[in-house]
């Protein structure tokens, strides 16, 4: 038998249960480090095979809209153009447009429609989560 077979990923449903546990006992978690490490130390008392990693964690409570997330970033400089990602789940953002009284259309900034993320201009890099209960 492989190493790999002595894993289980537990459900979405799973994951957000005991993530909510935490926080409601936490009341702030502030880094995805503590609350994946919190999470599993809580998943192991249910099923020892259980292991959740930190990015789908994150995934999981940014998309239950249960649960919110504050992103520190760190400015780069950069202004975000292309496919631009959410940060915080992981998917497509859309532009937030605007019309100005010339009748130009302009960039505001992105929105992630899966967990409701905004962002400016500007492209910044991730520094540290913050996770509390809704
Ligand atoms: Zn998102």
């Amino acid at each position: 038998m492989s190493r790999k077979g002595i894993y289980e990923i537990p459900k979405p449903e799973d994951v957000l249960r005991i993530s909510i546990e935490i926080l409601e006992e936490y009341g702030i978690v502030s880094s995805l480090k503590m609350l994946t490490k919190l999470v599993n130390m809580r998943a192991r008392t249910e099923n020892s095979r259980w292991r959740i990693g930190p990015q789908r964690l994150r995934k999981i409570v940014a998309v239950s809209k249960k649960v919110e997330i504050d992103v520190i970033t760190k400015e780069t400089g950069e202004r975000l153009e292309g496919d631009v990602k959410c940060m915080v789940c992981g998917e497509a953002m859309r532009p937030e447009m605007n019309r100005t009284l010339d009748g130009d259309v302009v960039v505001l900034g992105y929105v992630c429609g899966n967990c409701g993320y905004r962002t400016g201009m500007e492209k910044k890099a991730p520094l540290r989560y913050t996770f509390r209960l809704r």
